[in-house]
């Protein structure tokens, strides 16, 4: 369903795990994104995003605010599906599966750390690369060979929205990897140099006042927040 007119998909986390395993059987290039509220904020002003998330193969409800919004406008989703919840239960998936994972983005040494706890927690992982990077235009090619190189199923990249989600559309097609998706800060979760908030605060739909107090920096893009349920609710009294 659109919301606020970005695609929103009605898809539970293990549907989505499922879907993947589709994805990499059919072949050829699938994009993967997480929307959350700020996403769709974003592509309001950004025609580039926009055209993303319309071409996306599946656009996740990341998000306690989008599964608002979609009671609000009488089109509930089932389930919030978290970028950060999907990397250790794909991670768990590919290695049942015999799938490889590529890690890029994040800072220095965390892609290599999270790998690390990854293949700890599912013994047998296969983790084809590691990259931190930047999603620079100048590294763009040399970051192509690597990963075609490595012949991963699967690639997370870490490099913040919109630019992971960009990075991704524009190299699909040469990649050569039949399933991609941009994590934001989940790479830095599952290393340990970001922690979550409680499962407590995720269930009362409050992960993002858990962000706000950790990186407080985030204000000025956080009020993507407020700005999101005016526009939600405006949408409502015009219907
Ligand atoms: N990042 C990066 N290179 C960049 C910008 C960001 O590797 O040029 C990484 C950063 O280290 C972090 C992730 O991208 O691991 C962004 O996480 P964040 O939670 O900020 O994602 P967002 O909320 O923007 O989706």
């Amino acid at each position: 369903m659109p919301l606020l007119s970005v695609p929103v998909h009605n898809i539970t986390t293990a549907e989505t795990v499922a879907r993947i395993g589709a994805f990499i059987a059919e072949g050829g290039p699938h994009q993967l994104c997480t929307v959350n509220p700020e996403f769709v904020m974003a592509a309001r002003r950004d025609a580039e995003f926009m055209a993303v998330l319309r071409a996306a193969d599946l656009c996740l409800p990341d998000g306690a605010g989008l599964l608002w919004a979609s009671r609000v406008l009488g089109q509930p989703l089932r389930e919030r599906v978290a970028g950060s919840d999907l990397v250790p239960l794909v991670a768990a998936e590919a290695s049942r599966q015999g799938w490889g994972l590529f890690l890029l983005g994040a800072a220095e040494g965390v892609a290599g750390k999270a790998a690390a706890t990854l293949q700890t927690a599912n013994p047998g992982l296969r983790v084809t690369g590691v990259w931190a990077g930047s999603p620079h235009p100048a590294e763009e090619e040399s970051i192509v060979a690597r990963i075609r190189a490595a012949h991963p199923h699967i690639l997370f990249v870490a490099y913040g929205a919109p630019a992971q989600d960009k990075w991704i559309a524009r190299n699909r097609a040469r990649l050569g990897v039949p399933v991609m998706m941009g994590v934001g800060g989940a790479l830095d979760f599952v290393a340990g140099a970001a922690v979550r908030a409680p499962r407590w605060m995720q269930r009362a739909g409050l992960e993002w006042l858990h962000r706000l107090a950790r990186e407080p920096w985030r204000w000025r893009r956080m009020l993507a927040l407020p700005q999101f349920a005016v526009a939600v609710l405006r949408e409502r009294l015009e219907r």
